[in-house]
């Protein structure tokens, strides 16, 4: 790894002035669902940190639909400092599209997204920037320790990253999070991007460019509640994955046809033979129901699939916005948002 490192050559001087003169500057995204009472604590770890950087920042909050002083907070926030940005959501429309919205808002050179509940350590944060500054386009954090998921959360994220790569061929980060720095050119590539069914994990392994792990330790979650994801929108979530990166299993279904087929064809050949040479009577009901059965699943099966990937394409054909913003504030009328 520290040999892939010393090979690329440094992009930026370490003053960090861009040619034109200006200073580069950071974008922190970070998305936001009921964190109000965690707010205050992540600010007095993260300022410090961006303070000690060289670089101009801005903090992009996204209030995913929050019930609680969130809003409130952040509207205060950028009374008393105009870098603590936020958008805020009409409802909750999730996390991955908070990050894609957090995305399309930032301005920064490089754009860092981070979770509010300080899973994420801010002190790792010039590790990354470091590794932006030798050329990388996606330094994604590396969780060392799972030990905060129980162990069926582990047995079936690991499944979901196997299911996934022989799928889709996509080789999605290992234990890669949503801990990340982007440089300019890989947000605005994923900006390009417009699917609504966004699976962010894939999207950033799939624009390529150069990428690069940074280990951290998980903390436990700091304020609130284990985890805003239940499994059933855990499961969505692979369920969204694999179907937004591959049509696998889409196709699937006529291969299987065509042995259910053939296997049909050979027993029918053999049975008539047996028929015609021995003149067996009628027998063979067990057979029948079961080959009945055995088709009306697969076909129900198949029915199915094609439902998830016809769904989604009615979804995409809707063309809604991605989100809908009922608040934006601290951002200039020049410094257009780009909305869903
Ligand atoms: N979050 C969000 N919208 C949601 C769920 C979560 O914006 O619908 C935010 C949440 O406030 C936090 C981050 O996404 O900043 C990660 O959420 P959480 O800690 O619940 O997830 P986990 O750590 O289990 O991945
Ligand atoms: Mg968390």
């Amino acid at each position: 790894m520290t040999k892939e490192i010393d090979e690329l050559p440094v992009r930026k001087p370490a003053t960090s002035i861009a040619t034109s003169g200006r200073r580069q500057s950071l974008s922190i995204v970070i998305p936001l669902l009921n964190e109000a009472n965690g707010l205050p604590r992540l600010l007095a770890r993260l300022l410090p940190v961006l303070e000690r950087t060289t670089y101009d920042y801005e903090i992009v909050f996204i209030d995913d639909g929050s019930t609680d002083a969130t809003l409130s907070q952040l509207r205060q926030f950028n009374e008393t400092d105009p870098r603590l940005k936020s958008v805020s959501f009409s409802r909750n429309f999730g996390k991955e599209i908070a990050v894609a919205a957090g995305l399309r808002y930032a301005r920064g050179d490089a754009v860092i997204l981070m979770d509010a509940d300080l899973q994420h350590p801010p002190e790792t944060l010039p590790q990354f920037i470091s590794l932006w500054e030798r050329g990388y386009d996606d330094v994604y954090g590396q969780r060392m320790d799972r030990e905060s998921d129980s162990a069926t959360y582990r047995m079936m994220a690991r499944s979901f990253y196997a299911i996934f790569k022989v799928l889709s061929g996509t080789q999605l980060h290992e234990n890669a999070g949503d801990f990340r720095l982007l440089s300019r050119r890989a947000v605005d590539a994923l900006n390009q991007l417009g699917e609504r069914a966004r699976f962010n994990k894939g999207l950033f392994a799939w624009i390529g460019f150069r990428s690069i792990g940074v280990p951290y330790n998980v903390a436990q979650r700091q304020v609130g509640d284990a985890s805003r994801w239940s499994t059933r929108r855990l499961l969505r979530f692979a369920i969204d994955g694999i179907a937004s990166f591959t049509t696998i299993p889409l196709r699937i279904w006529s291969y299987i046809g065509l042995l259910v087929s053939a296997f049909a064809f050979i027993y029918a050949a053999i049975f008539l033979l047996k028929t015609l040479i021995f003149g067996t009577d009628v027998a063979g009901f067990p057979t029948l129901i079961i080959s009945i059965l055995l088709l009306a699943g697969v076909q129900l099966i198949s029915l199915g699939i094609i439902g998830e990937y016809l769904g989604r394409i009615y979804d995409e054909v809707k063309a809604r916005p991605l989100f809908l913003v009922a608040e934006e504030i601290g951002f200039t009328p020049n410094q257009p948002a780009k909305p869903g």
